[in-house]
């Protein structure tokens, strides 16, 4: 036999209790250099930055050095092409890589201090 319930729980008791059981949503904020949505205090996953700082190595950082690693490798095989032509291929390689890899930056980096500077306004 399981254990029973001494009294009954009336509806409203039940009630009362169940009222706290609830879902609570993730309390987020905006990454000031992307703008992806993020828990506060932690790195951003998209970016990797904290703050200023440039700290974790994401997936589309680690996709651009495997793109980096084919592009040489496909660069180092046709060896005939003289060295300037060579030069130039990997300077471009190296800015398409930028561009790929920090699409926002720029635009981010100046919209924080404005947001923060309105709201502290309306305030
Ligand atoms: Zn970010």
């Amino acid at each position: 036999m399981a254990a029973q319930p001494k009294k009954k729980i009336s509806r409203v008791r039940g009630r009362t209790r169940r009222a706290h059981n609830k879902i609570v949503l993730p309390k987020l904020s905006n990454c000031p250099k992307c703008r992806a949505l993020i828990p506060p205090h932690i790195a951003c996953p998209e970016c990797g930055f904290y703050g200023s700082k440039k700290i974790l190595i994401t997936k589309t950082d680690k996709h651009i050095d495997q793109k980096l690693k084919e592009e040489k490798k496909t660069a180092s095989k046709p060896k005939p092409s003289p060295k300037p032509a060579k030069d130039t291929k990997s300077q471009e390689s190296q800015d398409s890589s930028l561009r790929a890899g920090d699409p926002k930056g720029p635009e981010a980096t100046s919209p924080p201090a404005g947001g923060r500077d309105t709201k502290e306004n309306k305030k």
